[in-house]
């Protein structure tokens, strides 16, 4: 891909997301980051319009983690207000978000009109069978099991202690500019000033309802450091990032924060930069690079879950995509493989 000189300072947008979506498959990342938006300009390609239909399917997962999200969202904006749900009421709007919002993603590909666009989860586009019982209900646990422990944690009493005037706006597509010209997209799920014995100290909040990455997730909340020295002009050292991991158990955990910490991750930014702008270089960065430079993932197995799927049918690997049940509409999808009545809808 020849060399990775930053060739148009500032117009690069990076984020773990990006990174993590490069690791898992190049391909994947060529579909998402370069062929879909393509979708947007005048006389798209076939293929562009393809990928961006796609582009938005979640996994029944995913689906959940930003229920959950959304469900603490509406819980926070009710404490703001001060009303104070009993825990069974926040529990029942959640189970009924998850009915509605499977019941939309259904309807989505039989012509639904709704006034807004539904999340739609790939098992519907890619027409699986029905939900079984068993795993709907494994999935309304996790949410319930989520919201429950936010509502018994230690972080969720000294929010509330707050005066809802210390709870700072996140915008909804927040980012930070660093100096050598890269945009680094963030979304920390909450921030509030504390008032303890050290001053006044921002908290800035993450909430995670799957398996942790030591990895990403450190970089992920130190990316939100920067946005606050940015946003509200906090120094590191008065800045104390949390993950908070929800699921199966609430973890509260506190990461290290200083000028140290904050450089390492500039650093770490620097590094997958150089690996992720494979446009820096080129001559013309409105024509697509070449789809060659992005191969297929070496682990098949992954395509299962994939929702670009069905774009790789036929290329020249999709012999071991198909070993692994990858075809769409074959109802491969872990979970998906027993018949009968919906489970979500009950
Ligand atoms: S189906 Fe497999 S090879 Fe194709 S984009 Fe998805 S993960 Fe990559």
């Amino acid at each position: 891909m020849g060399s990775r000189a930053l060739r148009n300072p500032g117009t690069f947008v990076w984020s773990v997301t990006r990174v993590k979506l490069f690791q898992e498959c190049r391909r994947k990342y060529y579909y998402r980051y370069f062929l879909a938006p393509r979708a947007r300009r005048p006389d798209p390609p076939l293929a562009a319009k393809h990928a961006d239909r796609l582009k938005d399917l979640v996994s029944l997962e995913m689906w959940t983690g930003q229920l959950v999200h959304t469900q603490l969202e509406r819980l926070l904006q009710d404490w703001k207000r001060g009303r104070f749900p009993a825990e069974a009421v926040v529990l029942d709007r959640a189970r009924e978000a998850m009915r509605e919002q499977f019941r939309d993603s259904q309807q989505f590909w039989r012509g639904w009109q709704g006034p807004y666009r539904p999340a739609l989860l790939d098992r519907h586009y890619y027409g699986h069978d029905p939900l079984p019982r068993e795993r709907a209900e494994r999935l309304r646990q996790r949410v319930v099991t989520s919201l429950q422990e936010f509502l018994d944690s230690q972080i969720a009493a000294r929010i509330r202690r707050t005066d809802p005037r210390d709870w700072l706006p996140v915008d909804r597509h927040a980012s930070v500019r660093l100096d050598e010209g890269t945009t680094v997209a963030v979304r920390p799920d909450f921030a509030f000033v504390e008032v303890g014995d050290a001053g006044r100290r921002l908290q800035i909040v993450d909430w995670k309802t799957g398996r942790g990455d030591p990895e990403w997730d450190p970089v992920q909340v130190h990316c939100y450091v920067m946005y606050a020295e940015q946003k509200w002009g906090f120094p590191a050292g008065k800045i104390d990032p949390w993950v908070i991991y929800l699921y199966p158990q609430c973890h509260e955990e506190a990461l290290r924060c200083d000028a140290a910490s904050v450089a390492a991750t500039r650093a770490e930014i620097a590094r997958t930069r150089a690996l992720l702008d494979v446009e820096a270089d080129r001559d013309d960065p409105l024509t697509l690079p070449p789809e060659e430079w992005f191969p297929l993932a070496a682990d098949r197995g992954r395509c299962r879950w994939c929702a670009f799927r069905e774009m790789c049918e036929g290329a020249p690997q999709s012999q071991s995509a198909a070993a692994v049940g990858a075809s769409p509409g074959s109802g491969s999808c872990a979970g998906s493989s027993s018949g009968g009545p919906d489970g979500m809808g009950s």
